[in-house]
């Protein structure tokens, strides 16, 4: 198998061969079609995440055939399938027994600590695999495995209200975007200052009002999301949403959020953060998005220019999401 490899924080990636993998119990190896490019992986390759297995081969948003099997799994060889962020959990902490696998204590990230998707050839535990019969077009549908996923549970996080303010109309945007229409709501989406490509993408996924990050909304928000690593958007935010609004920190990392006035959390804000997926958001999210008939943006890449999509994500020069096919 081929894949691009991180042997150190801040350095490109390598292509290398390798050997074929072998599934173990309860494991599948599936040959990518396609992995997206999310931000995380420019948080784990700069080092904002500690401690990746290293060397590393990045990347959570995998779609791919199942190629083999190991003892114990129900999947069978030729079903495309999706791999996402949570790779494996422990099954017996406190957050694992009520509930709320996203917060396990012991859990496994697919491209942090354990092997992703930047390759020909991955191995997966498959109990965090998810069929996608009807998905047609791999590179198409491996944005919705992060982007999708962790977008879905931010806008859960948000509540029912229904104007839905989101700042950085990158990936997860794009797709949460079409959700919040397909379920009534107003999307106001803030970009950059300036960023006219973001914001037409975001007209033309029917969202009601574009600005920059430092506007004001035209009336005030239910709640916000942010997607932006830029902790300077909470405070932003929080004068954004009216009373009882919530303020979602939907990225891994984020910068420091600067001090600001309690007023503006004053009248029961509130500010929360999402960490990971469970796979029950998985499995509600991928039959929603067909409903609601969402589609995505993409730019793909050879598997060999994972650095250029990487660059090109960190200078925003693609709209929606850059997608590597070996
Ligand atoms: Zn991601
Ligand atoms: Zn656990």
């Amino acid at each position: 198998m081929k894949a691009m490899v991180l042997h150190a924080p801040r350095q490109p990636l390598r292509l290398e061969e390798r050997p074929d993998p072998v599934a173990g119990v309860g494991e599948i190896v599936v040959r990518v079609e396609a992995c997206a490019v999310c931000r995380t992986d420019l948080h784990v390759i700069d080092g904002d995440l500690m401690e990746p297995k290293l060397p590393l081969i990045p990347g959570h948003e995998i779609v791919g055939i199942v190629e083999s099997c190991g003892d114990g799994v129900d999947l069978k060889p030729g079903r495309r399938v999706g791999i996402p962020w949570l790779g494996h959990t422990c099954g017996c902490c406190g957050y694992c027994a009520s509930g709320r696998e996203n917060l396990c204590d012991n859990p496994g990230f697919t491209g942090y600590t354990r092997d992703g998707g930047f390759a020909s050839h991955v191995v997966a535990d498959a109990d965090f695999a998810f069929p996608l019969d009807g998905f047609d077009d791999p590179a198409a549908a491996a944005p919705l495995m992060c982007a999708g996923l962790i977008g879905w549970r931010s806008l859960k996080m948000a509540g029912e209200g229904r104007r839905i303010g989101i700042y950085g109309f990158g990936a997860a945007a794009h797709i949460i975007a079409q959700v919040c229409v397909h379920q009534g709501r107003e999307v106001y989406a803030f970009t950059r200052a300036g960023d006219e490509p973001a914001q037409a993408l975001a007209r033309s996924l029917g969202a009601v009002w574009t600005g920059g990050s430092q506007d004001s909304p035209p009336v005030l928000l239910d709640a916000a999301i942010i997607f932006a690593p830029v902790g300077e958007l909470v405070p932003l935010a929080l004068r954004a949403v009216a009373k009882g609004g919530r303020v979602v920190c939907g990225g891994i990392h984020m910068s420091d959020i600067p001090q600001f006035p309690y007023a503006i959390l004053w009248g029961e804000r509130q500010i929360l953060s999402v960490a990971n997926l469970t796979r029950a958001d998985a499995v509600e999210f991928l039959d929603l998005a067909p409903r609601a008939g969402v589609t995505t943006t993409t730019t793909v890449y050879p598997l060999e220019r994972a650095n250029e999509a990487l660059a090109d994500l960190r200078a925003g020069r693609f709209q929606g999401a850059a997608v590597l096919v070996p």
